[in-house]
């Protein structure tokens, strides 16, 4: 019996989009998907097996529904004065978006972003049954706030998306540009600020501004800097009203007791894994200088990844490193390409394969 999807109920606003697909190919050097190189070091990851076989005795039990400890633990990491009722988690980021769109988008309800950004945005929005507006950036990659405002006028969003620094493109926002769209939107103002970590020096956090802006809302994750992106932790910081909003969305027990044991575990390990980051850093500048020495254009990023370009056929490029081993990602604007910051011999694979892949 031939059966599809299109034979299923499915929703008519569902019909003929496409899933998230970064390719999960096994190759040698994996570059495609702003993961984070390092593995746990061996101190780090006998404290988690340990922390985990704890918790197991304890499985039969539902874990702690609001996640307490966790959240003082990821508000002592903050800052800025944080506590736990200002500050919620759940599994990724990617979770944390979509309570919020549940919670303050959803059907007759528009959400507003400026592309290009990271792709789930979008996504999020329509799977949740919210209209999605998208604002272009200007040929810098940078949102023209002006531009912002009309179009904020225009469609008065719910919800706006601002990513710093923004995914795929690695810029960063300023925050008094954060504060013009804090004043204009009607709704809440998401700050995705999943590679907060990677920034360069003098580009602040959001999170300066929650006191000032109840709608603003900064969004972090434990997958980037604290190389956890298996473990999928995700959090946010917030007036706790927005955590409050939540608590309506969020399904009961919705955080895992052997992910919050790991979350817990893994920011005991900040000082190392934030050195990590440090190193990171100066491996994606030194990237940045060297694609522009070899006459690439490379967009300035505050992330842990390089966009770089540009290429007529940039499909061809991408195979060509993939036939050479090394997975980069095809997003962003025509013409050009991604790629995450790895271990330095990683780079190393990636700037002979490139100098290859376009004959240079
Ligand atoms: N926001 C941005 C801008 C991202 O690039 C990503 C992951 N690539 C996420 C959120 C989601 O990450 P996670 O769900 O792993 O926290």
């Amino acid at each position: 019996m031939s059966f599809t999807l299109n034979d299923l109920p499915l929703r008519d606003d569902l019909r003929g989009r496409s899933p998230y697909g970064a390719p999960q190919l096994d190759v040698p050097v994996v570059l495609n998907t702003n993961e984070n190189p390092h593995a746990p070091s061996p101190a780090l990851a006998k404290a988690l097996a340990e922390a985990v076989a704890d918790t197991a005795t304890g499985l039969n039990r539902y874990p702690d529904r609001d996640a307490l400890r966790l959240r003082e633990e990821l508000a002592a990491y903050l800052g800025h004065g944080l506590t736990a009722a200002g500050v919620w988690a759940a599994n990724g980021s990617n979770e944390i978006l979509q309570q919020l769109l549940q919670a303050f988008g959803g059907p007759g309800r528009t959400a507003m972003g400026f592309e290009p950004s990271y792709s789930m945005h979008p996504i999020i929005s329509r799977g949740t049954g919210t209209a999605w507006v998208s604002v272009p950036r200007d040929a810098d990659f940078r949102i023209d706030v002006d531009a912002a405002l009309e179009a904020i006028a225009e469609h008065r969003p719910s919800v706006v998306f601002l990513t710093s620094p923004n995914n795929p493109t690695g810029t960063a926002l300023e925050l008094a540009d954060i504060e013009r769209v804090a004043r204009a939107a009607p709704g809440v103002v998401v700050v995705d600020e999943a590679y907060a970590e990677f920034r360069r020096e003098g580009t602040p956090s959001a999170l300066t501004l929650l006191d000032e802006h109840p709608r603003i809302i900064v969004s972090r994750t434990m997958s980037k800097a604290f190389a956890l992106a298996g473990a999928r932790v995700g959090y946010l910081a917030a007036h706790p009203a927005v955590v409050d909003a939540l608590q309506l969305v969020r399904l009961p027990y919705h955080l895992s007791a052997v992910t919050q044991t790991v979350a817990l575990t893994a920011l005991e390990y900040s000082g190392e894994l934030l050195g990590a980051v440090a190193d990171l850093r100066r491996e994606r500048d030194s990237l940045v200088d060297w694609l522009r020495s070899e006459g690439f254009s490379v967009a300035d990023s505050d992330a842990n990844f390089v966009l770089f370009g540009e290429f007529e056929d940039r499909n061809l490029v991408w195979r060509r490193m993939l036939d050479r081993q090394v997975l980069i990602r095809e997003v962003g604007p025509p013409g050009w390409l991604r790629v995450t910051v790895g271990t330095p011999e990683e780079m190393v694979a990636f700037r002979d394969a490139l100098l290859k892949a376009t004959g240079r």
